[in-house]
């Protein structure tokens, strides 16, 4: 009983006292949870939207552009912009003024904190909070908040993981002022924060953060597109910038099932559980109605993220039984990274407030569709608009091929690179799996493009195939504009019309490392367009388009092998994809040495975005946490086989055999079929625990590939091989007996 919250205070529902008398009643945690689950009553949500239409919310607790044009002096303002804008070194001598204005901002709207925002290499988000009081030495207290404390930090982060960069005994580390991604304040029921996007570095000035490389990459994808664009006579300079969109799935279950349950408090997913009766074949959830509880949660999500100035568009049920998407508007990339971290920590707790728990693991429940965070991607500039868009006759449209081309070969010489920035523990149950992205990676292109790009490789194009219009034979229907190209779910790279759309990433990834690994792959590629136009144009513009003509030919003979518009899961891909030599690197263990290839350790130290020590400490990082989250996994799936399934298999066995026995003593014939089964499964389990725990026993290896590698190879097959004989308990073990919520009752009990 005593893991199922109370409900009353925290949220906008009541749960009545649990055990209401439904089925599973019985006093084990998952009767208690079910109790609870199907005795809650929703209570209106304490918000008034008529008071306040959510649109008058946008940007209302976001130190914004508008904030600093009111509050700052016009030359402050006016330099910020530039840095923001222009990409223009930052004057810190303005620093004092601007944390002034700031602060009275922030003390205005409630604040009595203020806290530099980081992300650490675990993709999560730490934050380090001071108040603005100290003393006056005279007893009292003054709010204080100077350009120094504004533009930096120095948070105790010695346990962050650095990979080696920074020992404790070395331990600083600083926080600096991200000027281009604005303040906001976080509102919280307890007190309200300012909060000061930061880079955070080591004394030595690398990286520790994910941050700091994403306006690396951003500053070098700048200065080689605009080489390309004055090749093309457009010498206005106005900065290039990357964009993203990412969309974000998720699963919501109650949060008496979530505690019920150690392997999702723990671990984030499901390790044992076997497939519901009924799951998501029926395709009748995804785009279904939205349930009230999660329509109210989501409508609160929508607000808490308007007010933070992020601007989420699109809500939806997703494929699988309890799982949605939301995704905001695309924004340039750094912005877009800051706030997807927002965005995820504003799920978790609004979904708290719910009595709900928001799952954004990649795979919480085995059988059923993972979650992944497709990142929408382009990069464009004020004057040139979307530098990825086609246009209607794309043929004729040399810039933009010149750009999707440089995108093609990106991404067919840095298959692997993009494998290894989405590879996780986490991210391996998706990946490969019947129906995220496989783990090739590979561009799907649509029929229209893929006929040019086929021209081209020919020798030139000239034509495109035409848009056309899409009758849909009803009149009162307006005839719609058909896309060129059918869209592809299979897809890891998809190009969508004037973006392309990076599927592999996992839900709950920081979106940092794929950007940065797609704009330096994609500078690196605008260099090599660059320097080879450069040199044969001579600087006679008459020239590009035979130039163009000869290099486009060339790129698309070279890394035409990446572009793949067919079914991305089936078989016949795996082989077809091993002919081209495209690389299949299934999991973690495989992809990540890649970061410590020569191309890539050139690629990334050539454009200054991450030196060698960065990349190895990088590396050294993800093996780690690799590692980390595989041993956690065995040790709960350990403890739950031990002290929970093991128990409820011998009291069934036990039952099983006393009826047996009594059967027998009065002279009834008793089938035992059951019985030897749960005999044999309860030996298997034992065998299995016994094999795991001679795993996890053996001592690690001090070489953390080598780890990594074991971790991989011995301790997950070992793990399933547990897990398969308990889910195969749990379709005999009586249901009274089971002590762990099933996946019927977490994915369809709201
Ligand atoms: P889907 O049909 O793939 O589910 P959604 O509408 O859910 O599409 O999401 C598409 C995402 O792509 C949105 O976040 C949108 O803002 C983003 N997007 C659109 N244009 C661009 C662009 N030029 N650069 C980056 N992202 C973009
Ligand atoms: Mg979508």
């Amino acid at each position: 009983m005593s893991q199922v919250i109370d409900q009353d205070k925290s949220s906008n529902g009541t749960y009545a006292a649990a055990n209401n008398g439904t089925k599973a009643a019985g006093g084990s945690p998952r009767s208690a949870a079910i109790a609870a689950v199907t005795s809650y009553k929703p209570s209106p949500p304490p918000m008034n939207f008529q008071e306040t239409p959510t649109g008058e919310l946008f940007n209302a607790n976001v130190f914004s552009k508008s904030v600093m044009k009111q509050r700052l002096p016009k030359p402050v303002f006016k330099a910020l912009l530039r840095t923001i804008e222009s990409g223009e070194k930052l004057d810190c001598s303005m620093a004092d003024v601007v944390a002034a204005a700031m602060k009275d901002w922030a003390i205005e709207k409630g604040a009595t904190h203020y806290a530099h925002v980081f992300y650490p290499l675990t993709g999560s988000t730490a934050e380090k909070h001071d108040s603005f009081l100290s003393p006056d030495g005279e007893g009292g207290a003054i709010a204080e908040f100077s350009g120094g404390q504004l533009i930096q930090g120095e948070p105790d982060g010695s346990s962050f993981p650095t990979g080696g960069i920074r020992v404790t005994f070395e331990a600083r580390g600083y926080t600096i002022w991200d000027v281009t991604s604005p303040a906001y304040i976080l509102e919280n029921a307890n007190g309200t924060t300012l909060c000061i996007p930061t880079a955070f570095v080591s004394w030595t000035g690398e990286a520790l953060d994910k941050k700091t490389p994403v306006l690396r990459s951003m500053q070098a994808l700048n200065i080689q597109a605009q080489r390309i664009l004055k090749l093309f006579g457009h010498t206005d300079g106005a900065l290039v910038s990357s964009t993203a969109g990412p969309e974000q799935e998720y699963f919501l279950v109650d949060r008496n099932f979530f505690f019920a349950r150690p392997d999702l408090l723990n671990a984030g997913r499901t390790l044992f559980g076997a497939s519901p009766p009924k799951g998501q074949e029926f395709d009748d959830h995804y785009f279904g109605a939205i349930p009230d509880r999660v329509l109210a949660f989501m409508l609160e999500v929508e607000r808490e993220l308007f007010k933070l100035g992020i601007p989420v568009k699109t809500r939806h049920n997703e494929v699988a039984p309890g799982q949605y998407e939301i995704a905001p508007m695309f924004e340039f990339a750094n912005i877009a990274t800051d706030h997807q971290q927002l965005m995820m920590t504003t799920l978790k707790r609004t979904a708290e407030k719910h009595g709900m728990a928001c799952l954004i693991h990649e795979k919480p429940f085995a059988g059923v569709n993972g979650s992944g965070k497709h990142v929408n991607w382009s990069m464009g500039s004020a004057s040139q608009g979307n530098l990825l868009d086609p246009g209607d006759t794309p043929h004729e449209n040399a810039q933009f091929l010149l750009f999707c081309a440089a995108v093609i070969r990106a991404v067919h010489k840095h298959q692997g690179l993009l494998r290894a920035v989405v590879a996780s523990a986490s991210n391996d149950h998706r990946l490969g799996a019947n129906e995220a992205p496989p783990a090739i990676i590979s561009i799907f292109l649509g029929d229209q493009l893929t006929d040019v790009f086929e021209q081209i490789r020919a020798g030139g194009a000239n034509s495109s195939l035409p848009k056309g219009t899409l009758t849909v034979g009803v009149d009162v229907l307006p005839p719609l504009p058909k896309d060129a190209g059918d869209r592809n779910r299979t897809s890891p790279f998809a190009f969508t019309g004037n973006r392309f759309e990076f599927r592999a990433v996992g839900a709950n990834q920081s979106i940092a490392g794929p950007l940065v690994a797609m704009n330096t792959i994609v500078a690196e590629s605008l260099d090599y367009c660059a320097t080879r136009l450069e040199e044969a144009t001579a600087g006679d513009p008459e020239k590009l388009n035979a130039a163009l003509q000869t290099l486009l030919t060339e790129i698309m003979k070279e890394h035409g092998a990446i572009v793949f518009n067919g079914d991305g899961y089936s078989e016949a891909w795996h082989a077809e994809a091993e002919k081209r030599g495209l690389l299949n690197l299934k999991t973690t263990a495989d992809a990540l040495p890649i970061l410590q290839s020569e191309d890539v350790k050139e690629l990334f130290e050539k454009y200054s975005v991450l030196s060698e020590r960065e990349l190895s400490s990088r590396l050294d990082t993800y093996l780690e946490q690799y590692c980390m989250s595989i041993g956690v996994e065995v040790n709960l799936t350990l403890e739950m086989a031990k002290t929970m399934i093991f128990p409820a298999a011998i009291r069934y066995q036990n039952e099983l055999a006393s009826t047996c026995a009594n059967l027998k003593m009065l002279g009834y014939e008793f089938d035992t079929d059951t019985l030897d089964r749960m005999t044999g499964l309860v030996k298997s389990l034992q065998d299995g625990i016994a094999v795991l725990e001679k795993a996890i026993a053996e001592p690690e290896s001090e070489d953390l590939l080598a780890e990594a590698r074991n971790c991989c190879d011995v301790l997950l097959p070992a793990m399933n091989q547990v897990r398969a004989v308990a889910d195969e308990l749990e379709g005999i073990v009586a249901d009274d007996l089971w002590p762990l919520p099933t996946y019927q009752e977490m994915l369809f009990i709201k």
